[in-house]
């Protein structure tokens, strides 16, 4: 390989931020092989001369990672905001060779043992709670990965870990094939009567990709078939969720949706693409891992690195919220059935028919549209909204710095994070707009830069929020929707942790070293205060008239929260509690076979149990596929921990500012400040005063209630 010169290249600057206006995708392959060379040497270094101190062994882990901070985060980063063909080949030439790294790092044999001795040395008291945390998650993970295993275990923990890859991959390819596979053409127009427009946009825009006449004239099948348009079809209703789910709540013909329904809940499960072997086989391979490491099940590895104490923790949150959404379910499925049969349906209503009559409900009570509430959220103020608000809660102050920083666009903004005392706490990016052509689809907030502080030196943390809205159109400004304003709470929320963070190692500052389930915290907290009336309001004007959002429109938005909360609510319990219990409590050599399990969970947790029929585990991605494997909980803990956070304002009172702003402080000093520096249940106790209850958000959803 020939030398490259890379003195000039802006991704490997001490420049405090990222040069995002002069990065090109050519700088990327050197400044990363340079990097990767560099850090190679000294984690060589490192592993010959290791001293369990954190001073001998955390500080340069830390300082190998200051090496990626400002060159590979700004490439992902571009990756996500500005990707072109030439960036992603880039991107991807290096990629491996980063991940490697990252991986060789962390499973470092002599790294390990020298975290254990630190672990057993004189030192090890001395460190604070964060450094303890730090280095006890790097030995977890070390653990988890199979590091501390003798030979012969280690070489069955790998070959396990290599054919669950192979398995995972497989599974996630029957399933897109199975639902590539299933097509139905309509082209009686009376069969796709009531279809919203977007419905027969999309089924004739799929029909002109599949069976269209293309320019050449050549069509994909070799055979005639005419051009579709959205007024005349054909049409083509697919198994893809933006087709499937508007299908079912639109479509007026009950067979059509049966069928269309039950292919769905069997896709992946016979043939060639069949996954019902690949689940048992997934589900005995994690049981092997988890006792070789030790434990006891497969969940129980899954928890040892969550919030969650353990399962009967997750269990008894289940119950409880199973409890207390039954009754409502029950409701929400007689309004549909006596809604049906007003309307003339005379049969009991089954699986197929329930999104239709739903939707049909929902319309006749509060039908509101995105068009009627975008006038009043014009993005500027929606920002000003919401940065008063976390000034009135978190004393702090957000002022607009843009030239501050070299941004990547003309559209992203810079602003700077001030305390009371005016001291310049951290800074962040919001790039607000969707730019189809370069820019990934939805909403994400990251770390740009991590907080670090030692006697000498602090690095501020800055991060990344950015969202797809609407960008302005001629003099008319940037126009939300409802959602996207919750999306934008949500961000800053996850944003605010990083930001307002008072932990000095980037390890377990913000968001890092956070426990999964933990995580969606701050975010859905800040998401609860787009339904507090005052609050929502005060940030709405109509964008020509001035006028704020209409009372009647707020109570329709709220209305819509709490629309059929309880089934809603049943439907998440059943993913997650046969997660855990085919992870925990399933017997692969028992008499139920996984389907059968699930199908016994639906009969607590759905008021119509699954068909016997049902096979929907053989396309359930996330946890076969996915990260969630004994996780899917984790959707529902985190909803527990934020609304029970808010609840804390709702007790205090929300309309007395120094009660609400109170309160505001001790979450800014304990769920913001402390990240990742102290275990986040007791976290949350710091700032509750107790353990987490599901009350709050039962309440929210209005369920639970006599
Ligand atoms: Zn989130």
């Amino acid at each position: 390989m020939t030398s490259v010169d890379t003195r000039d290249n802006p991704l490997l600057t001490d420049a405090p931020l990222p040069a995002f206006d002069r990065i090109e995708p050519s700088d990327v392959v050197p400044a990363i092989h340079a990097i990767l060379q560099a850090a190679q040497t000294r984690l060589e270094q490192l592993e010959t001369q290791l001293e369990p101190t954190w001073a001998g062994l955390l500080r340069p882990l830390a300082e190998l990672d200051v090496l990626f901070e400002r060159s590979w985060g700004a490439v992902s980063h571009l990756f996500g905001v500005k990707n072109s063909d030439a960036l992603r080949s880039a991107y991807e030439e290096v990629l491996g060779d980063v991940v490697a790294f990252g991986l060789r790092v962390s499973q470092s044999e002599p790294i390990y043992a020298a975290l254990k001795s630190l672990k057993q040395s004189a030192e090890w008291e001395r460190l604070c709670e964060a450094q303890q945390r730090i280095v006890d998650a790097k030995l977890l993970t070390a653990d988890l990965a199979g590091v501390g295993l003798a030979d012969e275990q280690r070489q069955r923990f790998n070959a396990a870990e290599q054919r669950l890859s192979q398995l995972s991959t497989d599974f996630s390819n029957h399933v897109l094939d199975a639902t590539k596979a299933f097509e139905i053409l309509i082209e009686d127009a009376q069969q796709v009567d009531g279809f919203p427009p977007s419905l027969l946009q999309l089924c004739s825009q799929s029909y002109n990709q599949e069976h269209g006449q293309p320019e050449d004239g050549q069509t994909k099948h070799g055979d005639e078939h005419p051009q579709s348009t959205p007024e005349t079809g054909p049409w083509r209703i697919t198994l893809d969720l933006p087709c499937y789910g508007p299908f079912l709540q639109h479509c007026r013909d009950r067979r059509l949706r049966e069928q269309v329904y039950r292919a769905f809940i069997t896709r992946a499960s016979d043939g060639d693409l069949n996954n019902s072997q690949i689940i048992g086989e997934i589900l005995r391979l994690r049981q092997e891992k988890a006792e070789l490491l030790g434990y006891e099940t497969f969940a129980a590895t899954s928890l040892a690195k969550k919030m969650a104490p353990d399962v009967d923790a997750v269990d008894t949150m289940f119950h409880s919220l199973r409890t207390a959404s039954w009754d409502a379910a029950v409701q929400d499925m007689r309004d549909v059935q006596t809604l049906a049969e007003d309307t003339g349906e005379t049969e009991p209503l089954q699986h197929w028919d329930l999104p239709f009559w739903s939707e049909r409900l929902r319309e006749q009570r509060f039908d509101y549209t995105d068009e009627q509430i975008r006038p009043y959220f014009a993005l500027d103020r929606v920002l000003q909204g919401m940065f008063d608000l976390v000034k009135h809660l978190f004393a702090v102050t957000v002022t607009a710095a843009d030239g501050d920083a070299p941004v990547w666009h003309d559209d992203v903004r810079f602003f700077h994070v001030h305390d009371d005392n005016g001291n310049h706490l951290s800074s962040f990016y919001l790039d607000p707009f969707s730019r189809p052509e370069n820019k990934r689809g939805g909403a994400w907030m990251n770390d740009c830069l991590a907080r670090r502080a030692d006697q000498t030196d602090l690095q501020r943390p800055v991060a990344h929020l950015v969202c797809n809205g609407t960008p302005p159109v001629g003099d008319k400004p940037s126009l939300m929707t409802f959602r996207e304003v919750e999306t934008l709470f949500h961000e800053f929320g996850h944003g605010l942790q990083h930001l307002l963070t008072r932990v000095d190692y980037p390890d377990a500052a913000g968001i890092n070293g956070v426990e999964w389930d933990a995580v969606e915290l701050p975010s859905q907290f800040m998401e609860n205060w787009c339904y507090h009336k005052p609050t929502l309001l005060g940030m709405t004007a109509h964008y020509e008239t001035g006028e704020p959002l209409p009372e009647e429109l707020f109570d329709k938005i709220c209305a819509a929260r709490t629309y059929r909360a309880g089934t809603q609510m049943l439907r998440q319990l059943q993913f997650g509690m046969t997660d855990m219990e085919l992870h925990h409590r399933f017997d692969l050599a028992g008499d139920e076979d996984p389907f059968a399990v699930q199908r016994r969970i639906s009969r607590d947790t759905s008021v119509l149990p699954a068909l016997d029929a049902d096979r929907s585990l053989c396309s359930f991605q996330h946890i076969f596929a996915g990260g969630y494997a004994a996780g899917y909980y984790s959707y529902k803990w985190a909803e527990v921990l934020s609304a029970d956070a808010f609840s804390a304002f709702e007790e205090a009172g929300l309309d007395d500012p120094q009660a609400v702003q109170e309160t505001g402080i001790r979450f800014r000093d304990t769920v913001l400040g402390l990240g990742g520096g102290r275990h986040p249940m007791q976290v949350f106790r710091d700032f509750r005063g107790r353990d987490p209850q599901p009350d709050a958000l039962l309440r929210h959803n209005g369920l639970g209630q006599p």
